[in-house]
């Protein structure tokens, strides 16, 4: 989340057809992408693969559950497959998601390749 240098309120973003950006709602301060982390900009949608989850490890299915937004018996029911899909999004998310999968000793892969 970026807040605006002039009067603190929570910027929006900005894209056009040349242009890419932050601006602000309350005063139309804008900044240039150059300042932006490239990752909330990013429009790909990343597709997160698990490699090792284990539908018999209840924690698994929780951090799973979590990310997926599913339910318990779904998420059991995902890990079942041979590396499941279990997110698909922007770029932020993902870069969330990955630590909550690192913090918890999940394997996954991205497609495409994660450039951050
Ligand atoms: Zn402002």
């Amino acid at each position: 989340m970026f807040t605006c240098e002039k009067c603190g309120a929570v910027l929006q973003k900005l894209q056009g057809d040349s242009t890419i950006g932050m601006i602000c709602p309350n005063c139309s301060w804008s900044v240039v992408s150059t300042r932006i982390s490239p990752i909330l900009l990013d429009e790909t949608d990343f597709y997160v693969y698990l490699k090792n989850g284990n539908p018999k490890d209840s924690e698994h299915i929780k951090v799973v559950s979590k990310i997926s937004g599913k339910n318990f018996l779904s998420t059991r029911a995902t890990l079942m497959q041979d590396e499941p899909l279990i997110f698909k999004g922007k770029a932020n998310q993902v870069s969330e998601i990955k630590e909550l999968l690192d913090t918890n000793h999940l394997i996954y892969n991205i497609r495409p390749d994660w450039p951050y």
